[in-house]
């Protein structure tokens, strides 16, 4: 990131605001790629720019996720004159990238968790411990659980997802608590589908069922079957990891279905939607998953339940039919209430996936965007990115990359940048693949908790 010195220079004089301010337009520059490959810039045709007059310029993020934090950070970065809260109904994250690891007992739950003193002092964001349970869009507040009131000039939603506990007959968060864990968010549910599974019988059945489009890390579910088999490989190798998919097709298939193979035989199975994958119900005195054509019994029953945008956002009407939030991809202000804008899963932003990486990558794009709108300035044509891996052994992973960018207002994946690991690659490829995977983790946690 540069330092700013234009905003600076706008923030000092005011000139360029107020001549923009009084014309009402300006010009906006657009990237053009010639035939020769060659990025030229091109002024294209003035547009007409909304102005909008802050007088205080306070910034409220609600989620510390892979979305809030590092938005909160970064619009400091971007302007430390703005006075930014970041606020989050837990005092410690925990992150769920790498948590399918604590499945399989390569890792531990204090890796993934993360306090935010240290981004908090290097960069003067104040963080605040508090569940939102109220969002006045009209008045510009949040109300905490305490009945705390924070105002706001610009609005951050980060939430993540909340699930649909009334997807299936008989399920419900309680049952999710205590027989049948989801473990999609980490923490406590992590930890308990892990206990489960030390505590099952070699020969029992770990079944898993995946939900509907669109949810929470694509290639989730079917890492964490490859995990829990690195488990029962080892530990209870009379075992099977059942996966019940209401869906007949899956991110990175094919090398998924490669690599349990090589790895785990046939101790991983996979039953589409069309095959009998889909549930009807369940019984959780009887662990049984009541499917529409056959009944399942288990001894481990981890359901990943149907999503949607988290509680918060359906509370403050940010949702449409959809269950999700429409946003302006180029600045991720809702649709539907100005001033606010909504981020990472909860958010409908075009072809790009449900992932922290991507979470991360909108974050910043919003962060310069509230800023630009905070100070006047036009809003940058963003790019957007995600990498996603995925790691089925101790020397085995793999990864799908997208570079993005706005067309006609939707977010999509740039042609030939970006791609699948090839189903060939060499043993050697793949070992690293589990490093660039953990690299990645680190990276970009530290950027986040920094
Ligand atoms: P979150 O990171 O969930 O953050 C939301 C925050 O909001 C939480 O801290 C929550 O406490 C807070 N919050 C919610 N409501 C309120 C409220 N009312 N008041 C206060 N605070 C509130 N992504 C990758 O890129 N790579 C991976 O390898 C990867 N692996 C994954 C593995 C698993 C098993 C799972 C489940 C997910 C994985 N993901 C991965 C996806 C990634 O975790 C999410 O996409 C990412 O966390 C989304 O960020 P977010 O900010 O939208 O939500």
């Amino acid at each position: 990131m540069s330092k700013f010195t234009r905003r600076k220079f706008i923030q000092t004089t005011g000139i360029v605001s107020a001549a923009t301010a009084a014309t009402g337009i300006i010009g906006c520059a657009t990237k053009a790629t010639t035939t020769s490959g060659k990025t030229e810039t091109a002024k294209a045709a003035p547009r007409k720019k909304i102005i909008r007059h802050y007088d205080k310029r306070r910034v409220v993020v609600i989620g510390g996720g892979y979305g809030g934090a590092i938005t909160a950070k970064y619009i400091k970065l971007e302007d430390p004159s703005v006075e930014v809260k970041l606020i989050d109904q837990n005092a410690n994250y925990v992150s769920c990238p790498l948590s399918n690891e604590v499945l399989s007992g390569d890792r531990d739950i204090k890796s993934l968790t993360f306090g935010y003193s240290k981004m908090s002092k290097n960069h003067g964001v104040e963080f605040v411990h508090n569940k939102i349970v109220e969002i006045n869009a009209a008045k510009r507040y949040v109300k905490g659980k305490d009945g705390s009131t924070y105002y706001f000039d610009k609005l951050v939603v980060s939430p993540g997802v909340s699930f649909k506990w009334d997807a299936f007959d008989g399920y419900s968060e309680a049952v999710a608590n205590k027989e049948m864990p989801h473990a999609w968010k980490a923490g406590p549910q992590t930890s308990l589908l892990r206990k489960q599974l030390l505590a099952m019988k070699d020969g029992g059945v770990c079944y898993i069922s995946a939900p509907p489009n669109p949810f929470r890390c694509p290639p989730g579910p079917y890492e964490r079957a490859a995990q829990i088999a690195m488990y029962f490989k080892h530990h209870k190798p009379k075992s099977k990891v059942i996966i019940l998919d209401t869906k007949d097709r899956f991110s990175k298939q094919g090398l998924f279905k490669q690599g349990w193979a090589q790895h785990y035989g046939d101790m991983v199975e996979w039953v589409s939607g069309a095959e009998g994958g889909i549930l009807e119900g369940v019984d959780s005195k009887n662990m049984t998953l009541i499917g529409e054509v056959d009944e399942y019994k288990g001894d481990v029953i981890n359901i990943i339940p149907p999503q949607m945008a988290g509680h918060i956002a359906h509370v403050a009407g940010l949702t449409d039919d959809s269950g999700w939030c429409p946003v302006d991809q180029k600045t991720f202000e809702s649709t539907i209430h100005r001033d606010i804008h909504v981020i990472g899963d909860a958010c409908k932003a075009g072809k790009m996936p449900k992932s922290g990486y991507a979470a991360n990558s909108q974050g910043k794009v919003c962060a310069k965007a509230i800023v630009a709108h905070l100070n006047g300035t036009s809003v940058e044509e963003p790019s957007y990115v995600n990498t996603c891996y995925s790691i089925v052994a101790h020397d085995h992973g793999f990864s799908v990359a997208a570079v993005y960018q706005l067309q006609d207002g939707v977010i999509l994946p740039v042609k030939g940048a970006g791609g699948l690991s090839p189903m060939d690659a060499s043993k050697r490829v793949r070992a690293n693949e589990v490093q660039y995977a953990l690299g990645w983790y680190k990276n970009i946690t530290s950027d986040m908790f920094n």
